[in-house]
């Protein structure tokens, strides 16, 4: 099924112009007798005109047809659109041609809007079967190439390229809306910052904005390619989207005014980042400042601390050194006081010898008084009235005076001392206790008593006369 087809002698003509575009009539080429041999442009097959039965004009391959041929297999739906495009291209005032093949075969297009002058091209592709992403992008850029424009139409929901490359997304007529497109055309929102498709223009409507070039192609900045979709309430990425200069203008404006806010906003991180590196350093600074301080004074402490040391130290040695002369003193002290009390003890000693000696010698010169006739008449005055009073006999010390009776003579009762005879005046130190002294007379009892050594009471005398009695020689 095709629109195009090649006139024996017109050469091109187009089912969808009233004149087939060559100044022919429909009736010319449908049904004639004989035959008008009408050839494929794409494929060269032999083609017939044929009416459809909602009256659409067309072409169709006469029997034993290639298989290959780009139009051969084209659904009634794609040709509808291609139809409807080429209408709103000439309502446009284009020139609009369909199932055009470029001379070297480099591209085909369904419908070819050409300006009157002829020197602005735009092609319009319904497409309606899958292609890929790389073949639709390859086959927009050979139409680029060739300076020509393009727009991809898709009549379906599943067109994975709207958007990557110029495109549109149309939906066909219902409830008295003619062809709307859906998909495509968007409005930069200033306050929102985001592209909005725009509500559903007319098909009609779109196509004579593009011809007219108030509505381009833009390739979106790539911080905006989220596009809202009002009547979905939803996000799509789009890189390529149908809009006017004001609109791109607008992007360019609100993108410079966030670049501003951008910059605004990097240059207050800056200067926070500046002012936080500028107390990181004030801190440390600080810190170090601190440190050293503690240093100094860690110093200082440890300086006074060894002072202190040193002056304990030299106190400790001067204090050793004094102990030292103290004990040494003490020491001689205790030399000299043993000395001294070593020379009282001897001097003591000689002090004992030399009474001793005196004492013996007084004793001596004592005894010497008296002769043994004298001695014997004392002891007979002592001995005699205790044998008639008492009948007890006086023993006398056989060992005569000695120093431990006061150089006196010890006289025993009954071997218990009764008294001492005639002790020494210069002894009477050396006396036992209580017992009585016997004398020869008051002169002798006076030599005693004078001494102060004895008590007058324990003194007892006799009438016995210093001399011996001549008469008794
Ligand atoms: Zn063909």
């Amino acid at each position: 099924m095709a629109f195009a087809a090649i006139h024996p002698e017109a050469g091109r003509i187009d089912a969808t112009l009233p004149d087939l575009g060559r100044g022919l009539t429909w009736d010319q080429v449908h049904k004639t007798r004989p035959r008008v041999a009408l050839r494929c442009p794409e494929c060269g097959h032999g083609v017939h005109a044929k009416v459809s039965a909602r009256k659409l004009r067309y072409f169709a391959h006469d029997p034993g047809r290639p298989t290959d041929c780009a139009w051969l297999n084209e659904s009634l739906e794609h040709h509808l659109l291609k139809l409807e495009l080429a209408t709103a291209i000439r309502a446009a005032d284009w020139h609009a041609e369909l199932e055009v093949r470029a001379p070297d075969g480099t591209w085909r297009a369904d419908v070819l809007a050409s300006s009157h002058d002829g020197t602005q091209r735009v092609a319009w592709e319904a497409q309606l079967s899958p292609i890929t992403n790389e073949d639709i992008q390859e086959r927009t850029e050979r139409y680029w190439a060739e300076g020509i424009g393009v727009c991809w139409v898709s009549p379906g929901g599943k067109a994975p390229w709207i958007g990557s490359v110029p495109s549109i997304r149309v939906q066909e007529p219902h409830d008295d809306q003619p062809w709307t497109v859906v998909d495509g055309p968007a409005a930069f929102h200033f306050e929102h910052g985001t592209w909005i498709v725009i509500d559903a223009p007319q098909l009609t409507a779109f196509i004579g904005w593009v011809l007219h070039e108030q509505t381009i192609v833009h390739r979106v900045r790539s911080r905006y390619r989220r596009i809202w979709y009002p009547t979905s309430e939803g996000y799509r990425r789009r890189n390529l989207i149908w809009t006017t200069s004001r609109h791109i203008d607008t992007e360019t404006r609100h993108e410079a005014m966030r670049q501003r806010q951008e910059e605004r906003k990097r240059q207050r991180e800056k200067q926070e980042r500046r002012a936080e590196q500028q107390r990181q350093a004030e801190a440390e600074a600080r810190r170090i400042e601190e440190e050293r301080q503690r240093e100094v004074q860690r110093q200082e402490q440890e300086r006074q601390r060894k002072i202190r040391e040193a002056e304990m130290a030299v106190r400790w040695e001067e204090q050793q050194r004094q102990r030292a002369i103290e004990a040494e003193q003490a020491r001689r002290r205790r030399e000299a006081e043993e000395r001294q009390r070593q020379e009282q003890a001897r001097a003591a000693e000689e002090q004992r010898l030399w009474q001793e000696q005196r004492e013996h010698q007084m004793a001596v010169q004592w005894w010497a008084e008296l002769s043994h006739t004298q001695i014997q008449e004392l002891q007979d005055a002592v001995a005699e009235p205790l044998w008639k009073k008492q009948a007890t006999r006086a023993e006398f010390d056989t060992q005569g005076a000695s120093a431990d009776n006061a150089y006196g003579i010890a006289i025993y009762i009954r071997r218990r001392l009764h008294g001492i005879l005639r002790p020494s005046p210069a002894s009477l130190h050396r006396l036992p206790a209580v017992v009585p002294v016997f004398v020869r007379n008051a002169r002798e009892a006076h030599d005693l008593i004078n001494t102060g050594n004895i008590e007058p009471a324990r003194v007892v005398h006799f009438n016995l006369p210093d001399h011996e009695q001549m008469s008794l020689m």
